[in-house]
């Protein structure tokens, strides 16, 4: 049994202040995060300490949206994961707007990946292709490529601790969403495919995978239906109480 997770990445939106009103919007509306799906809050690095705080000992949990490698050191401006593991649970790991405007590579993901699990940080990694890739019908070569490259050198046993998100670079934030079946192929030939080859069938059938891209409450459970996706990463959506909300109540109703 995959338990479904639903995470929203805020990325740079919200201030302290409007991220303390969010979390407070999110769980009057939501009450407690449901018994039967993971929900995942992941503000910008310096919302981290207040919504920690602010969610106290509530079953939500939190992730940052990046890291680095290292564990401290003369690195300007970087965050450690040893400084993030006292703070989350999770960590978003190769998001393509990292890869498009910070050049972060399969190799950095690689990296990132390792330094996280060594502390007992949980990656939620990102793989998908971008709108030429998708129109070459070359999605799952490429999946299969960022898949290999980000797992290099791993164990079974750490995969286990890690989320993968499909998320097609073409359907981030354009309001284009994938659909059901055709995110689900991916997952289940590319991703599963690779993480089988990779870590044998049981790791593949075990390890939870995302959807993200444009996710909204309305095209919600057409992706929950899917036997391949195990929630999804959300990012417009997640920044308005009502609709994460309404997206983890549908992930619940469909996945019970
Ligand atoms: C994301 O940022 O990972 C994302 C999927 O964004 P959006 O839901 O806005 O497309």
């Amino acid at each position: 049994m995959r338990t479904p997770i639903i995470a929203g990445n805020w990325k740079m939106n919200k201030t302290v202040a409007e991220t303390l009103e969010l979390v407070r919007e999110i769980r009057q509306s939501l009450g407690e995060a449901p018994e039967q799906v993971e929900v995942v809050l992941c503000p910008p690095f310096t919302s981290l300490w207040v919504a920690k705080n602010s969610l106290g000992r509530s079953k939500f949990s939190l992730g940052a949206q990046n890291l680095y490698w290292e564990p401290k050191g003369a690195f300007t401006g970087e965050i450690s994961p040893v400084m993030l593991a006292e703070l989350a649970t999770y960590a978003i790991i190769g998001h393509s707007e990292r890869r498009q405007y910070f050049g972060e590579t399969d190799e950095t993901v690689n990296k990132k990946i390792q330094a996280a699990l060594a502390v007992g940080l949980k990656p939620i990694v990102c793989v998908g292709e971008v709108l030429a890739e998708f129109e070459a019908g070359k999605t799952n070569e490429v999946v299969r490529r960022q898949m290999r490259g980000a797992f290099a050198g791993l164990v079974p046993e750490q995969v286990q601790n890690v989320v993968i998100a499909y998320e097609p670079v073409w359907a981030i934030g354009t309001g284009k969403a994938a659909t059901g079946p055709g995110a689900n192929a991916v997952v289940a030939q590319a991703i599963r495919g690779t993480l089988a080859e990779m870590f044998g069938g049981e790791v593949a059938q075990a390890t939870r995978v995302q959807y993200g891209g444009s996710v909204t409450p309305a095209n919600i459970a057409e992706f929950m239906e899917q036997p391949d996706l195990d929630g999804a990463l959300v990012g417009g959506a997640s920044l308005k109480a009502a609709d994460f909300v309404e997206i983890v109540r549908a992930t619940a109703k469909a996945k019970s």
